[in-house]
């Protein structure tokens, strides 16, 4: 049996970025992944990086190829009915904006800083499991390697994504879920060809959503609204580039290149919250607590803002006893999350045909966008909330 002050289930941006916050305050942490280094390091995500992502990121020292390599961008596109509108971000937030920076370049500088601090962090561990959950003293077993390990924690943090084993182990009864599936899901490609327009273009065509996005100067990244049981095998490249060009191509010429398809699948959509975000000395952090459907990329960021909570909470009571910053973990990550998960839905809403609209709600939505392109309020609101509020 080992000893932590906190052990950490799960090696995603939420699990990692905590460590390291941690780790910076003085704080041990042992951390367990069930998947290999390379297949966290390699699974294909966000790719959005709201402005306190990118602070935080700077602050704690793991900025240096973020700074180097991530693409600021100030505004972003909205087209329907054949036109593209600019919304300028920057401008309408103070100077506020998001970085294109890939998820698994995020995971891969975390890993980096990890490594660096000698600190554990197990891969391929399997058979995870946390006990005593209510206790002082909350254990968390897994086998390594052939060998079986325990380690008893002061606090464990479910970092483990919407699938892990954390949430599941909290007694039935305790949580209470919110939850909402939509009728629609995305097929998302990676393609070698340079992006051919500097920001990103959110589009609604009459055959359904697309988005054209990208992770670097030489890699686009698009999405496609599809059924949720699509079958990728039906999507040969040709049909998928012709899908894309249909919906997004605009009277101004514009369209995407095309390149070669290193990567492509089928993301369902689902809004998920489970309150509280904590049972006895496990906390719940980043995907294992809510889901939000990509199309406001709020994922990704709402995980590092709830570990910066938590990490601060954890140092507050190592450092003085004092409880209270964790009680009001939770509270304050759902106020967060519920609002992320508005934003969502609502950008969600107006970019997506649902298979039981009609008409109406067809003039409806294109009513919605008019208004949003043409008033700063109605721009204003969407920038505030893309950009991100600051951490809190
Ligand atoms: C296609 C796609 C596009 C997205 N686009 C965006 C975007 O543009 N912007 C944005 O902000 N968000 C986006 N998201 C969401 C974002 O990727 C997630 O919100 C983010 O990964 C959450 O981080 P996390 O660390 O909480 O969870 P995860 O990244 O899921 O990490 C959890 C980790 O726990 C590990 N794990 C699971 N079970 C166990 C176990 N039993 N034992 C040990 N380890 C375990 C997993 O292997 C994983 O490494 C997207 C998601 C997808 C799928």
């Amino acid at each position: 049996m080992t000893r932590t002050q906190v052990g950490i289930v799960g090696a995603g941006p939420a699990g990692l970025m905590l460590g390291h916050l941690l780790h910076l305050r003085g704080i041990d942490s042992v951390i367990v992944e069930d998947r290999t280094k390379e297949h966290v390091i390699e699974r294909v995500r966000a790719g959005v990086l709201e402005q306190g992502s990118v602070d935080l990121m700077n602050e704690v020292g793991v900025g240096d190829r973020l700074r180097a390599e991530g693409m600021r961008h100030d505004g972003i596109f909205i087209a329907f009915e054949g036109q593209r509108h600019r919304i300028d971000m920057a401008h309408l937030t103070g100077g506020r904006a998001i970085t294109i920076y890939g998820q698994n370049e995020v995971v891969k500088d975390l890993i980096a800083a990890r490594e660096a601090s000698g600190r554990p962090l197990h891969f391929e561990a399997a058979d995870v499991r946390v006990h005593d959950l209510a206790s002082d003293q909350p254990r968390l077993t897994f086998q390594h390697a052939g060998t079986g390990y325990e380690v008893r924690c002061d606090f464990i943090a479910g970092c483990d994504g919407f699938h892990g084993i954390c949430r599941p182990s909290i007694p039935a009864g305790h949580l209470r879920i919110y939850e909402r599936e939509y009728p629609f899901a995305w097929l998302g490609i990676l393609a070698n060809a340079p992006p051919s327009s500097p920001e990103l273009v959110y589009s609604l065509h009459d055959r359904g959503f697309a988005l054209f996005s990208m992770r670097s100067h030489d890699v686009t990244r698009l999405y496609l609204q599809c059924d949720p049981d699509e079958d990728i095998a039906a999507w040969p490249d040709e049909r998928i580039w012709k899908e894309l060009r249909t919906r997004l191509a605009t009277r101004d010429g514009w369209a995407p290149v095309e390149g070669e398809i290193t990567q492509k699948g089928v993301t369902p959509m689902r809004s998920f919250v489970a309150e509280p975000m904590h049972y006895g000395r496990l906390y719940l952090a980043g995907d294992a607590a809510h889901i939000v459907p990509p199309t406001g990329a709020k994922g990704l960021n709402l995980a590092m803002a709830d570990v910066w909570r938590l990490a601060r909470a954890f140092g507050e009571f190592f450092e003085t006893g004092q409880r209270g910053p964790l009680d009001g973990y939770s509270r304050q990550g759902l106020r967060r999350t519920w609002r992320a998960q508005r934003f969502s839905w609502w950008m969600t809403s107006m970019l997506h045909h649902a298979a039981d609209e009609n008409a109406f709600d067809h003039k409806r939505q294109i009513a919605e966008l008019e208004y949003l392109v043409s008033s700063e309020a109605a721009m204003t609101s969407l920038a505030e909330n893309y950009v991100g509020v600051p951490l809190a």
